[in-house]
């Protein structure tokens, strides 16, 4: 990767305010760019920003367009330690007054976001109650090449209705990728008649109470939906892909509570109620909540075909961050999942500020699409569907993204405190948020430059 001495600043547009797109903001103007983020909802926080009403939207969530961004629920708690969530020069810390808790509730990582942008003045930078409704590559001016692309941003905002159409030298895409709900095909689903949602509007477990309950998918949100519905509800059946591969923190669970039962994927929903299972077991259900998790949609986004999703696959996408053809003046930050995010997300914003400036530069487009079909080959070869392709739980693979812009490598503590974590919650997952025994680490994590650069 060369560098190189001519330096310009850019008119960026950063799209959303969540923790990718303020973190955006704020490196792109520490490389003196000028930027504007346009944010749909009317404070920071994308996820974090807690949405109670969810009326106005599909159970299913099938406007392209949605309604509700957060799909975080009453009771959700982050899952991994604090400790490793910090962006690398502003530590997640306890306050006195506030969620102390070493994995806390989604209001406090909302006020941590809230404190990073009044640390860093951030919030003058955003422009509130804007929906993006399209962004489109400036045709008179795209000779093919990534050389001067600008892009038109036409946005609305939401009390006025007033909107505005914008000429950028540069768009992040920083909308987040946990909104759209994911829906598994099933024989039926069109005419059961009672009650289908998805838990991206999951809030609290009231409207359940005495209810029987499908809850189908067991990762995060399906473990800890049925966990509390379990106080509430008549019964909670739990469908999994697997029932032979259960972990054994859930185990514990489902043994624990006669109410919470196992069972396959679903077969068919009859139209009196019956949900049939792959085994052939039924049972008469009030309500299905799907568990099943999110899909990328960027449907304000017009590339002409450059840019598409393919079984969840965004691409092409040169290290899950830059279009080949676009780069760097069309970026998405936040796409991989199973990363420690903010780090991550800091790192790819390091990168996007300095490649607009001209202070680093990309390899050439034959190289980044190499790299990109090297990448797809070696998923397939490993045997990981497409539909996975932005997963990564690699921290390898974070530390080498890092080297692109000269940013830290993970700390070693902040590993050690999430493999911890992570290991802690399949053996106890009802308590691993309250009972732990990470002590040195977490030790050796305050004693360290990210927490001593706190006091
Ligand atoms: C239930 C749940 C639990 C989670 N738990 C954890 C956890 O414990 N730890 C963890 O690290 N991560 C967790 N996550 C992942 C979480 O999404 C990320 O931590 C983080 O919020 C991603 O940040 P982001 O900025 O990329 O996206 P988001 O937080 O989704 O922010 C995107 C922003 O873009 C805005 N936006 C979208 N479209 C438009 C548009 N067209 N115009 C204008 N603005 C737009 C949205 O309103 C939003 O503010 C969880 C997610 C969910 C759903």
């Amino acid at each position: 990767m060369s560098t190189t001495s001519i330096v310009s600043s850019k008119n960026v547009c950063v799209i959303g305010a969540g923790p990718s797109g303020l973190v955006a903001a704020r490196e792109l103007r520490k490389e003196k760019h000028n930027v504007v983020v346009i944010e749909q909802n009317h404070d920071v926080g994308g996820q974090w920003l807690y949405q109670p009403n969810v009326k106005v939207e599909d159970p299913l969530g099938k406007n392209p367009f949605l309604k509700v961004h957060s799909s975080a629920y009453a009771s959700l708690r982050l899952t991994s330690p604090r400790e490793i969530m910090g962006y690398s020069d502003f530590p997640f810390v306890i306050k006195k007054g506030r969620d102390m808790r070493r994995f806390p509730g989604h209001a406090e990582l909302l006020l941590y976001l809230k404190d990073f942008c009044d640390e860093f003045g951030i919030r003058e930078l955003i422009r509130f109650n804007t929906r993006v409704d399209y962004v489109g590559i400036l045709l008179h001016e795209f000779d093919g090449s990534c050389k001067d692309l600008k892009w038109i941003v036409r946005s609305q905002e939401k009390m006025s209705g007033i909107v505005v159409e914008e000429v950028y030298d540069a768009v992040v895409v920083a909308t987040g990728h946990y909104s759209q709900p994911w829906l598994p095909r099933i024989k039926g689903m069109d005419v059961w008649k009672r009650k289908q949602m998805h838990s991206h509007i999951y809030r609290i477990p009231e409207p359940f109470r005495d209810e029987v309950v499908v809850v189908v998918g067991n990762s995060h949100s399906g473990q800890d939906i049925s966990m509390e519905l379990v106080n509430v509800a008549k019964d909670i059946h739990l469908s999994t892909k697997s029932v032979a591969h259960i972990l054994p923190g859930l185990s514990k669970v489902i043994s624990k509570y006669d109410t919470l039962h196992l069972h396959p994927q679903i077969e068919s929903l009859q139209e009196d109620g019956r949900v049939i299972f792959e085994d052939g077991s039924w049972i008469t259900a009030d309500t299905i909540i799907y568990c099943t998790g999110y899909s990328y949609s960027f449907p304000f986004l017009d590339t002409k075909g450059i840019v598409s999703i393919d079984e969840n696959r965004v691409g092409p996408l040169f290290e899950h961050t830059f279009p080949p053809s676009l780069a760097p003046s069309l970026s998405f930050i936040g796409i991989p999942r199973k990363i420690i995010a903010l780090p991550f997300f800091e790192s790819q914003a390091i990168w996007v500020a300095q490649l607009l400036s001209g202070k680093k530069k990309l390899p050439s487009q034959d190289e980044m699409m190499l790299s990109i079909k090297e990448f797809y080959h070696s998923r397939e070869v490993a045997g990981i569907p497409k539909r996975y392709t932005h997963e990564l739980a690699d921290f390898e693979y974070c530390d080498k993204y890092a080297d692109y812009v000269g940013f830290q490598h993970l700390e070693e503590w902040r590993k050690d405190l999430c493999i911890s974590a992570v290991i802690n919650s399949l053996e106890n997952l009802e308590t691993y948020r309250d009972s732990y025994d990470d002590n040195e680490m977490l030790q050796e994590a305050y004693q360290s430059p990210h927490f001593k650069q706190a006091i």
